[in-house]
């Protein structure tokens, strides 16, 4: 049986604060050679995904980058918090593993002094349900993956609830392909006994996003060998139909 509720979560953030660190600090880490085949193809998938991010955030009219308010929720080693520092955001960035989040901080620390308009983002050990306040932007890149639907139904909500402008987020995409290629072990092979991964309908995510007043703007597909992720930019429903 698969644990449900609580017992996910607490073996998501055992597995990111071990084994699940050392190996995904690896994958996001360019300048890190001690990858194999798989996993710099995952580095290729992922880098994609964040790229796209913030092109559809630097694309947004009505949210200047500079100054804007940013929550990266489920933040990693900051590959995506970084970048946003670098552009004037004011970035919350937070996990639920600590040893993702001084990772993150150590790679902001070294990106502060080559990038002249860095503004430091704020760090926090926290799960993104223990989230609050408010938000121009709110994103969660590749987080779902490790959520049965329900639970990832909910963060969706919960993440909608804090952001004012756009609501930015990946999740591996569950079709009928992708399930067989899952359960032939092709999509996430190596080991990774601690979590399982969870693919998400589309149907499912933007009705979760429908129910808390949001809707789909944007929608992005990166694909590699070996990752695979959909890409939702969305706005609140209120905002119009531009
Ligand atoms: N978003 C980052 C990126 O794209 O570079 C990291 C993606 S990594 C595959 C998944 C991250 O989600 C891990 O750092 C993990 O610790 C974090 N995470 C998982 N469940 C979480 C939760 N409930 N709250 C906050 N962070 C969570």
């Amino acid at each position: 049986a698969e644990a449900v509720g609580g017992g996910d979560k607490e073996a998501v953030r055992a597995y990111f604060n071990s084994t699940g660190f050392e190996r995904w600090r690896r994958i996001y880490d360019p300048a890190t050679d001690d990858v194999n085949r798989v996993q710099l193809d995952i580095r290729e998938g992922h880098a994609q995904t964040v790229a796209a991010t913030l092109a559809m955030l630097r694309d947004a009219p009505d949210v200047p980058l500079s100054g804007a308010t940013v929550c990266d929720a489920g933040c990693g080693t900051g590959s995506l918090s970084i970048p946003l520092a670098s552009a004037g955001a004011s970035v919350l960035a937070s996990d639920i593993s600590a040893a993702m989040v001084s990772e993150a901080q150590r790679q902001a620390q070294a990106a502060a002094s080559s990038s002249p308009g860095f503004r430091m983002p704020r760090f926090e050990v926290r799960d993104l349900e223990s989230l609050e306040g408010r938000y121009d932007v709110v994103v969660c890149l590749d987080v779902l993956i490790h959520y049965p639907r329900e639970e990832a139904q909910k963060m969706i909500r919960h993440l909608a609830s804090l952001a004012g402008k756009r609501l930015v987020i990946s999740f591996a995409p569950k079709t009928l392909y992708f399930d067989v290629l899952k359960r032939v072990g092709e999509l996430f092979p190596g080991p990774s006994k601690a979590t399982r991964a969870y693919l998400h309908s589309e149907k499912d995510i933007e009705e979760a996003l429908r129910a808390a007043g949001w809707r789909v703007k944007n929608k992005g597909f990166i694909s590699t060998q070996f990752y695979f992720a959909k890409l939702y930019e969305a706005v609140p429903v209120a905002a119009g139909s531009s």
